[in-house]
């Protein structure tokens, strides 16, 4: 796994953070560097996933889908298959047992889909920690389920109704709690960005995926596989892929970002890519952000709400200057496509997020021969996805199905009401 120079990955990454909360920043940082190398807290950490998160996420081969693509072999990473049907959990798992460490009873974070504000307050519940969810009131009303059983399961869930209300305010309100808060408090952050030393330590915890495709693959291929894609949103998904091959130069490494509706500004969130990105300082740290012609951040777009992000790992802006990782996009055409052809040839619902990496990978694979190997990272499940992809399919069916709930609903309120 990649290490830092003093938090900078080239010219990326750094912290740039408001005086007070350094000491809490340097605290995490020296407890991670001396905990890193230490086998019995990776092994910890390994048990706590087995334990809670059903660790090992297999390792599945698309026979089907591969043969009817014509090129190479693709299998799935089932990220998918954690408790709370996506990634984040890894990360969040580690992150308590640092919090552990620390002493600290509290934690805070902020969500936008709610994916990452759920799995933190599963992490809270299962370790006794307070947690504090902070999410722009927008957000709420989109992804109420979320917010639903993040109170069920004791987190409480703050609503932010600044701006937009949505992910920018309430890192915000996150970050300026946390100032308030430091001596007590550890900030979750989510993915593989942020000030140092977040990208480096989300990308160790995210590591364990990587781990586990290097060992699948010599036992179910009998070698590495040929290339590794995943979706690109923070980067800590794709970071936790790649982590443990970024030495074996004979495996390509191939990130996909959210190419959305078109190349136009505001129409996609490709920051890697296609020159969109310019380096810049913002929310604690320097990458490539979305930026308008007066410098400011950039409005962006996916169709997968956790794609939909103006930054990117510090990490993955140095790999891909650097040649290491491939940058591609697909289009929210090609991902709708890509996930109708997966669930009707292998049974598998992907998150949206997570068709991003198929719709890479199965155009990679169609180029490849049928004796090479393709890992996709699924990193999440499409459950949480039901009403975007019944708008993206407007069948009669479903639209109606869609009007029947919203009626049915709002008859349910209206009548909890006393109406
Ligand atoms: C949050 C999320 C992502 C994007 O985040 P990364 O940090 O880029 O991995 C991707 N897939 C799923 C299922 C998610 O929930």
């Amino acid at each position: 796994m990649i290490r830092s120079d003093n938090g900078y990955f080239g010219e990326f990454g750094g912290r740039f953070v408001p005086e007070i909360l350094l000491p809490a920043l340097t605290e995490l940082e020296d407890l991670f560097f001396g905990l890193r190398d230490d086998p019995a807290f990776w092994q910890e950490f390994v048990t706590l996933c087995q334990e809670f998160s059903g660790r090992p996420t297999p390792l599945t081969p698309l026979r089907r889908l591969s043969k009817q693509l014509g090129g190479a072999q693709i299998w799935l990473k089932r990220e998918d298959l954690n408790h709370s049907g996506a990634h984040k959990v890894n990360n969040v798992l580690g992150q308590g047992l640092l919090v552990q460490r620390m002493g600290k009873q509290r934690v805070i974070a902020e969500t936008g889909a709610g994916q990452h504000g759920l799995a933190t307050a599963i992490m809270a519940a299962r370790l006794g920690l307070e947690a504090t969810i902070y999410m722009g009131a927008e957000d709420i009303e989109r992804q109420y389920s979320n917010v639903f059983w993040m109170r069920q399961l004791g987190s409480s869930v703050v609503g932010v109704t600044t701006g937009a209300q949505t992910l920018k305010e309430a890192l915000d309100e996150a970050l300026r709690d946390w100032a308030a808060s430091v001596e007590t408090t550890h900030y979750v952050l989510g993915t593989a960005c942020g000030p140092a030393p977040f990208p480096e330590l989300v990308s160790y915890f995210q590591s364990i995926i990587s781990d586990e495709i290097k060992e699948q693959s010599q036992r179910q291929m009998g070698r590495l596989p040929d290339e590794i894609v995943a979706c690109v949103g923070g980067g800590s998904n794709a970071m936790g892929a790649f982590g443990a091959f970024l030495d074996d130069h004979e495996v390509a490494l191939v990130g996909v970002e959210a190419g959305g509706l078109s190349l136009e500004d505001g129409k996609h969130s490709i920051r890697l890519s296609q020159n969109t990105g310019e380096t810049g300082i913002a929310q604690g740290y320097k990458t490539l952000f979305l930026q308008n012609d007066d410098g400011q951040l950039g409005d962006t777009h996916s169709i997968a709400a956790g794609l939909d992000y103006v930054g990117v790992s510090p990490i993955l802006a140095y790999l891909s200057q650097q040649g290491r990782v491939i940058p591609e996009s697909a289009t929210d055409d090609e991902v709708t496509e890509a996930f109708s052809l997966l669930m009707k040839t292998e049974g598998i619902i992907p998150a949206l997020e997570s068709a991003h990496g198929l719709a890479g990978g199965f155009k990679r694979a169609k180029q490849m021969k049928p004796e090479q190997n393709v890992v996709i990272n699924l990193s999440g499940r499409g459950d949480k996805d039901i009403f975007t992809v019944a708008r993206a399919f407007p069948q009669r069916e479903w639209t109606e199905f869609l009007q029947r709930e919203a009626v049915r609903s709002t008859e349910a309120l209206a009548k909890k009401r006393g109406h």
